[in-house]
C-alpha cells in the first residue's frame, strides 16, 4: 500500500516524503498530535480534535499553523486521496527544524513541522473484540506529569503495551498512588450499578475526546457519573469495566490481573454506551 501523505503543505507519495535530520519532532519529541477516526469517509467528532490540538500547542508555546476550517480542508483532502473509509487520520504538529540540536527552544519565528498520515481500517467499528472484551494488567504509571498534553513522547506506553502482550494480555492499565490513571492509550471507567465512575480531569491523563462524548451521552441516558479516582481493588469489584478512545470506541475490559469482571464476559453498560457513542459518532461526523 503506497500512501499519499501531507508534509507542509504538499500532498506527496509517502516513499518522496521527506522530514529533516534536526527536527525537533526527531529529536526531542518536542511535537502535539491527534488522531481522528474515519467513520464512512467522515471524520469523527473533528471540532473536539481540534480544540485539544489548540489546548496542546498552547501549553507548548508553539503556534498553531491552521485554523479549524483549515485543518478540516487537509483531514478532508487526506481522506479523498486516500480513498479511505474506514480508520484513521494521524496528524503531528512538531516546533520544526532549527537546523542545530540545542534544548532551548528555536526562535519563534522558525516554522512548525506538520506531517499528517492515513490508516486504513476496514470494519473499524465491527472490531471482534468488543463482543468478547480486552484483559489488561496494571503497571506503575512511569510517565511524566503533563499528560494531559498530547505529546508524542509514547515510549512507556509503548513498553506499556509490550508488557501487556508478554502477559497475554491485551492492554496495560497505569496506576499512581495505588489508583488507576488511565489505559496506555485510553481512559479507563468501572461501572457499580448505573454509576459510572473515571479519574476526575487534571494534568495526570489525557482529555479523551471519546471520554467527553461518552459522559455526555451517560448523563443524557440518565446514568449517574462519578468522576474520582479508583483503586485496581475496587476495579476488580465493579460490575463492569470498559475503555474509550478515538480509535476503539467503547470497549469492554472483562479481567484486570486476571481476575475477572463481573461475568468475565462484556456487560449491558459497556455494550449500550458503545451502541450509542458509535450511532451519535456516525450521526455528527463531517
Ligand atoms: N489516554 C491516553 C494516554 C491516550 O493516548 C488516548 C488516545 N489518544 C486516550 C486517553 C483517549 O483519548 P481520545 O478519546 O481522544 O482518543
Amino acid at each position: 500500500m503506497s500512501r499519499i501523505v501531507h508534509v507542509n503543505g504538499a500532498y506527496l507519495p509517502e516513499a518522496n516524503a521527506m522530514i529533516s535530520v534536526f527536527d525537533r519532532g526527531f529529536l526531542m519529541a518536542d511535537a502535539v498530535y491527534e488522531v481522528t477516526s474515519v467513520l464512512g469517509g467522515r471524520l469523527v467528532d473533528f471540532a473536539g480534535h481540534c480544540r485539544r490540538l489548540a489546548r496542546s500547542l498552547d501549553a507548548l508555546e508553539m503556534t498553531n499553523p491552521h485554523p479549524d476550517d483549515g485543518w478540516l480542508a487537509i483531514h478532508r483532502e487526506m481522506v479523498a486521496r486516500n480513498a479511505l473509509e474506514d480508520g484513521m487520520v494521524y496528524l503531528q504538529v512538531t516546533r520544526g527544524n532549527p537546523g542545530d540540536r540545542d534544548f532551548a527552544y528555536p526562535a519563534p519565528e522558525t516554522a512548525p513541522t506538520v506531517v499528517l498520515f492515513t490508516q486504513s481500517k476496514p470494519g473499524l467499528a465491527d472490531a471482534p473484540a468488543a463482543r468478547t472484551g480486552w484483559q489488561v494488567i496494571t503497571i506503575p504509571d512511569l510517565r511524566w506529569g503533563r499528560r494531559d498534553i498530547k505529546t508524542t513522547q509514547l515510549l512507556y506506553p509503548s513498553m506499556g503495551k509490550m508488557m501487556a502482550r508478554a502477559a497475554g494480555a491485551d492492554d496495560a492499565w497505569f496506576t499512581e498512588d495505588g489508583q488507576v490513571t488511565e489505559g496506555t492509550s485510553n481512559n479507563a471507567y468501572i461501572v457499580r450499578g448505573n454509576r459510572i465512575i473515571t479519574r476526575a480531569l487534571g494534568q495526570d491523563i489525557l482529555h479523551g475526546i471519546t471520554r467527553a462524548a461518552v459522559l455526555r451521552l451517560a448523563a443524557e441516558a440518565q446514568m449517574e457519573i462519578e468522576e474520582r479516582p479508583f483503586t485496581i481493588t475496587e476495579a476488580q469489584g465493579a460490575d463492569e469495566a470498559f475503555v474509550t478512545s478515538a480509535s476503539a470506541f467503547v470497549m469492554p475490559v472483562v479481567s484486570i490481573d486476571g481476575t475477572r469482571i463481573g461475568t468475565g464476559r462484556p456487560g449491558p453498560v459497556a455494550a449500550r454506551l458503545r451502541e450509542i457513542y458509535l450511532d451519535e459518532a456516525r450521526r455528527s461526523a463531517v
